[in-house]
């Protein structure tokens, strides 16, 4: 069977359509590190950071692209030296032509991202934003389409809208006129006549789009439409998109003990020990924050929206000491707790890579273990 091949840009593209750039953290340095995407690709790391250790895996595993959660050159770098651990990397990773793609804030803000696998670990339901970042930016898209391609056309512009409102998606609206163009002589058009005022009955299809998606939905216009230049219009519209954020909460399905919701936690976080902070031994909860990484300075926000208990990583002891003083429950299942996104990565790539009917592996770095040792 013919392999076919794929370039890393190809992925990368369709990728940022669920976790666009645009989301991400100002000053946040996501995106290409190394490398370049200009390049076919057969084997794909997931890692939560790119050390050393996972440049070896990646290596002895014919890696050519690592997708990492942390960026791996996060201040400016001033110089590449290959006598310090990173410069090493960096060189190691430049020699066997792998390169390293971030998706950090992009990631943990984006809906169905980091937050949300973390908050589904933890068995939180309902869950909404925790702290929002941005309102989206909604556009109308219009177009005209021939009364006999216009449901197939629909169909394709909606599989791409990802805008979704209150449980609601792949919502549009039809309707049918007349519509007319002249084909002037350097034309070569699909229907009609050059040289003469044509006049078609069309039908108009309109939906709401998320601004991020534009781009995407014009392409698949000009794929699925049957003109040679498809009439289109979008416009800003008013009315506020949706709300995307760090952290999720949610509820659990009942009322439990906060001592059972630890054994919970741990479990799911495959860590021995957590530290909480705050805790209120035999109270039930039911309403749950999370956050993951280091969200130590977002338990106020918690607090505020209900939160009986807040999860999140590198929790600092004056964060600590204000949470008990209020009444916060918090536990700190430290930041390596991130590593639970590479399974659900690895999925989401996986599927990019059939939508595109490429033969690609995509692997899980499994030499990344948590800095702090349980002694
Ligand atoms: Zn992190």
């Amino acid at each position: 069977m013919a392999t076919k091949k794929i370039t890393a840009q190809q992925i990368i593209r369709q990728f940022e359509q669920s976790f666009p750039k645009s989301y991400a953290m100002d000053n946040d340095p996501i995106g290409l590190q190394v490398g370049t995407l200009n390049k076919k690709v057969t084997k794909i790391m997931i890692a939560l950071d790119v050390d050393m250790r996972v440049c070896d895996e990646a290596i002895a595993n014919g890696v050519d692209l690592i997708i990492a959660h942390h960026p791996m050159i996060y201040r400016p770098l001033q110089q590449v030296l290959t006598d310090t651990p990173k410069g090493r990397t960096i060189e190691k990773l430049l020699k066997h032509d792998i390169c390293v793609y971030a998706a950090h804030t992009n990631l943990d803000i984006a809906p169905n991202g980091l937050n949300d696998w973390l908050a589904q670990a933890f068995a939180l339901e309902q869950t909404k934003v925790l702290t929002p970042t941005q309102t989206l930016q909604l556009k109308k898209f219009v177009t005209y389409v021939p009364v006999e391609c216009a449901l197939q056309v629909r169909k394709a512009l909606l599989a791409v809208n990802s805008y979704e409102q209150n449980g609601y998606r792949e919502c549009s609206f039809m309707s049918s006129g007349e519509g007319s163009f002249f084909p002037m002589s350097q034309t070569t058009p699909n229907i009609g006549k050059r040289e003469q005022c044509n006049y078609v009955q069309e039908m108009k299809i309109e939906m709401l789009i998320l601004a991020k998606d534009e781009q995407a939905v014009i392409d698949v216009l000009h794929v699925v439409h049957p003109y040679e230049v498809p009439a289109f219009e979008t416009y800003v519209v008013d009315q506020p998109g949706p709300v995307v954020g760090l952290g999720r909460i949610g509820e659990l399905s009942s009322p439990t003990s906060i001592e059972a919701f630890i054994t919970d936690v741990k479990s799911a976080s495959n860590i021995p020990m957590l530290r909480g902070v705050g805790i209120k031994h035999g109270k039930k909860i039911r309403r749950v924050a999370v956050l993951g990484g280091s969200g130590s300075s977002y338990w106020q926000s918690a607090k505020r929206m209900g939160a009986d208990v807040y999860i999140t990583g590198d929790i600092g002891y004056h964060d600590a000491q204000d949470a008990i003083e209020s009444g916060m429950m918090l536990l700190d299942v430290g930041h390596f707790t991130e590593h639970l996104y590479k399974q659900h990565m690895v999925k989401f790539i996986e599927q990019i890579i059939d939508e595109q009917n490429a033969t690609v592996r995509v692997l899980e770095a499994t030499c990344e273990r948590d800095p702090f040792q349980f002694m």
